[in-house]
Parts: structure tokens; sequence; C-alpha cells
């Protein structure tokens, strides 16, 4: 990424939008975008093997893993604008090949630091851990807030987007879907 284009850039839309890049507070605002459109949009300069090396590990469970409430923070394709809430995700490992839980949030946030729909963020998280460890099956879901929703369109600042992807087991058997909506729907303890 060239970041000086792209503080030139964000110069010219600054004038664009009828405001005066040379004033004071909008000095450093082309340079500071920049910077931070470089860290929301790190995913593109990350890559699924490099994140899964090192993220399986073997341990005798062959027990439903629930990761819930991990934060994500995204950008929708459409509009740039962010879109934000929490992902859950289950999967039950199979030849006792589980996913470090750590790696599944920086899973997220891989896929989140990009453009993206929510559906196909939840989707794209469900098949990278289906693909790399081969679980009976994976469950995600996240609900999220979208900027473009609330600040401008149909300004509904209350609604909620869910999203499912469920996989394998998680679409086959009731129980297992229903073990797994049950989890990441009960009340917080901690
Ligand atoms: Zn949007």
């Amino acid at each position: 990424m060239d970041e000086e284009r792209i503080e030139t850039l964000i110069r010219e839309l600054l004038v664009e939008i009828g405001e005066d890049p040379d004033r004071e507070g909008l000095l450093k605002t082309p340079h500071r975008i920049a910077e931070s459109l470089t860290f929301l949009t790190q995913g593109y300069r990350e890559n699924v093997d490099e994140l899964i090396h090192g993220a399986i590990f073997t341990q005798e469970l062959d027990n439903m893993i629930v990761a819930r409430d991990i934060e994500i923070y995204s950008l929708c394709e459409h509009h740039m604008l962010p879109f934000f809430g929490r992902c859950h995700v289950g999967y039950i490992p199979k030849n006792n090949k589980v996913f470090g839980l750590s790696k599944l949030a920086r899973l997220a946030d891989m896929f989140a630091r990009r453009l993206q729909i929510q559906e196909r963020l939840t989707e794209q998280i469900a098949h990278t851990i289906m693909d790399s460890i081969h679980p009976y099956g994976v469950g995600v879901v996240i609900e999220a807030r979208h900027l473009c929703m609330m600040m401008r369109g149909v300004e509904k600042q209350n609604s909620l987007v869910l999203t499912s992807s469920l996989l394998g087991s998680f679409q086959e058997a009731h129980a297992t879907r229903d073990e797994f909506l049950s989890l990441i729907n009960r009340p917080r303890t901690i």
C-alpha cells in the first residue's frame, strides 16, 4: 500500500466535500487516515495459510468447543462505513484436531479487516475452520450493527443484523445445532 498516494487522495477528497485541507485541524488528517486505512485493511496483506500454521493442535477432545463474543470491527464494502459486533464460533473436533482459541479471534480479525459484507465474513470464518481441521461440524454466528444503516439510508439505529453459517453436523443434526445456539444465547455468567 502506498500511504503517500492515499494521503494525496484524501487531501483531494477533503477539497471535494467542501473542506480546506490546509486548516490546522485537518493538516494531519490525510496522514492519519492513511495509517488508519492501512490498519483497517491489513487483512488483505495476511493469508490463511500463514495464520493457520501453528494454529492447529492435537488434543483429545470430542465435545463441542465454543468461543463466543469475539468482537469484530469491519468495513462494509458498499459504503466503507464500519459494521461491528460479536462473532460466535463453535465446532466439534474430529481426530483430536483443534484450532487454537486465540487463533480463532485472529482468523475473525483477518477477514474482518477487509472490505466485507457480513454474510461473506461469516462464511469465510466457517469454511476456513472446516477446511483446516475438518471437524464434524462448524457453526459461526455474527451479530452486528452497520453504521451505513444507522447514520444514513434507512437510519435504523436499533437494527441488529444476524448472519449464520452452519456446516457439517451443525447443519445436519438438530441436537448439535440446538446445543450451539443455546450455548451462544445463554446469559453471560462471568
Ligand atoms: Zn454499507
